[in-house]
């Protein structure tokens, strides 16, 4: 009998501009496939890593995916032996959630291997577990929650507070363009100062504020105007030759707004409508390489899903 279990989980625009570490979306491709199959016995192990891997530790410790589903099976005292086979199709160090996407294609590989012991939302706090290794031991769950559940998610550090899905309107398009540039996380996190203004705080959660009422009154113009990031973007945009360029080209092009996704490189823009996402994407590629930077493109609607069991 095959008991393979196949999942797939998607690619991420965490901080969506305001929403620094509380806030994030899921798109549709790229993503992550992890295989959990039976293994040596009292065993959890990664046997091999495919696609965009290079220098992904194979030592379940060192590894978002091992790290994540073995806290699962802690939690649960699970002893079956359980073999993963992941393959990367989300590029690391590029601010799709790549990390985060492994660690919830593990612990949901994982969980149906076991039948489904715990709820989608349940396996969140193991995914994040995971997640912090790639993050210098950060729990912020704006690519996890995001990727777990799918939709665009507020995910407060307040532990009273679980994950909320925000509903939003139907034609946001997400254009996300990633320069052949690496930045890893726990770089673009230490250009960071530890502490901000008052004014500053005031302006950001202003932002964050009207960017939620604007997703949920459908307000497309308020979206596009709360976007603004004033605490991580002004340092972060010097890690990424030409930022301000491309996000003219993307504004001019007609996105409602833009921003760097997650740590970058890649920067996303919120467009209403597939084909003014593609114009956009291919406005901001131009730019790009006016910089001499190469660069893909994915244009996608917010995935609603998020991660599937795929076999
Ligand atoms: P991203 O923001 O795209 O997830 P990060 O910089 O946060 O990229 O994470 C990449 C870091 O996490 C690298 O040091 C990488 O080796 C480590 N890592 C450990 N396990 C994984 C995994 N399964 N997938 C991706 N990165 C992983």
């Amino acid at each position: 009998m095959d008991t393979d279990v196949e999942v797939f989980a998607p690619a991420t625009v965490a901080n969506v501009g305001c929403g620094f570490d509380v806030l994030g979306f899921a798109i549709h491709r790229p993503g992550d496939l992890v295989v959990a199959r039976p293994g040596p016995e009292n065993q959890l192990t990664i046997e091999s890593i495919h696609g965009e891997s290079e220098g992904i530790p194979l030592e379940i410790e060192k590894n978002t995916a091992g790290v994540a589903a073995k806290a699962l099976l802690d939690h649960l005292g699970e002893r079956r032996g359980i073999s993963l086979e992941i393959t990367k199709g989300i590029p690391i160090g590029s601010g799709t959630g790549s990390s985060a996407a492994s660690a919830v294609a593990a612990v949901m590989a994982v969980n149906e291997f076991l039948g489904r012991p715990l709820s989608r939302l349940e396996l969140l706090p193991f995914a994040l577990e995971g997640e912090a290794i790639a993050s210098g031991g950060a729990k912020h769950a704006d690519n996890v929650g995001p990727c777990l559940l799918g939709g665009m998610v507020l995910c407060p550090t307040n532990a009273n507070i679980e994950p909320v899905q925000l509903s939003y309107p139907e034609t946001l398009h997400a254009a996300v363009v990633l320069p052949k540039l690496h930045i890893l996380t726990t770089k673009a996190r230490a250009i960071l100062p530890a502490q901000i203004d008052m004014k500053t705080a005031i302006t950001q959660w202003g932002n964050v504020g009207s960017l939620v009422a604007g997703l949920l009154q459908n307000d497309l113009t308020l979206i596009g105007h709360s976007l603004q990031d004033v605490v991580a973007e002004p340092y972060r945009a010097q890690l990424i030759p030409g930022f301000p360029d491309v996000r003219l080209a993307a504004l001019d092009a007609g996105a409602l707004g833009c921003g760097i996704s997650g740590a970058g490189p890649a920067i996303f823009a919120i467009c209403n409508g597939n084909q003014t996402a593609f114009e956009v994407a291919i406005s901001m590629q131009k730019s790009f390489a006016k910089n001499d930077l190469e660069s893909y493109r994915y244009i996608s609607p917010i995935n609603p899903l998020g991660a599937q069991r795929t076999r």
